[in-house]
């Protein structure tokens, strides 16, 4: 693989009340989380996917399928990791990440900077790699947590 590669990624999980908030590994107070088999980080999934799908590696449900009890509450800086490795041993680096949270509430303005450290940790870049960004539905999903994201590899071979 040479040259640079984009590649796109989307989650969504629907929410529930008394379930645990995890967006890009921080665990955020709110009335309502995400029901899921993993930990349900749309955040991290989405970035998960955008990875595989620049590094043309097929998404998350192949990688971590729902169907395997390894997963089965996993943190999601494990699918993270993993990725880092794939990418790692395809000689892909990572030149940024943009994403974008969708949630009515609460307002995730106070945890940007946490979730991008720890997404730039579990795959191993700087903070100023990875972007993100949190908007509402304006009311027209209160009770759904999305995320899209964006990523850009360059190949170290080229
Ligand atoms: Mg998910």
């Amino acid at each position: 693989m040479t040259g640079m590669r984009c590649g796109i990624g989307y989650d969504t999980h629907r929410l529930e009340a008394g379930r645990k908030l995890v967006l890009g590994g921080v665990e955020i107070p709110s009335p309502r989380g995400p029901v899921s088999y993993s930990d349900g980080d749309v955040l991290s999934h989405a970035i998960v996917d955008a990875l595989l799908g620049a590094a043309n590696l097929g998404d998350i449900g192949r990688h971590f399928p729902d169907s395997d009890p390894r997963w089965k509450g996993v943190s999601s800086r494990v699918f993270l990791e993993e990725v880092r490795q794939q990418l790692a041993t395809r000689g892909l680096r990572i030149v940024n990440i943009d994403a974008v949270v969708v949630l009515d509430e609460p307002r995730l303005t106070p945890h940007i900077a946490a979730m991008s450290k720890n997404i730039a940790t579990a795959l191993g870049i700087e903070p100023a790699q990875v972007s993100v960004k949190a908007k509402t539905s304006e009311g027209t999903s209160p009770m759904l947590a999305s995320a899209h994201a964006v990523a850009l590899l360059a190949s170290e071979n080229s």
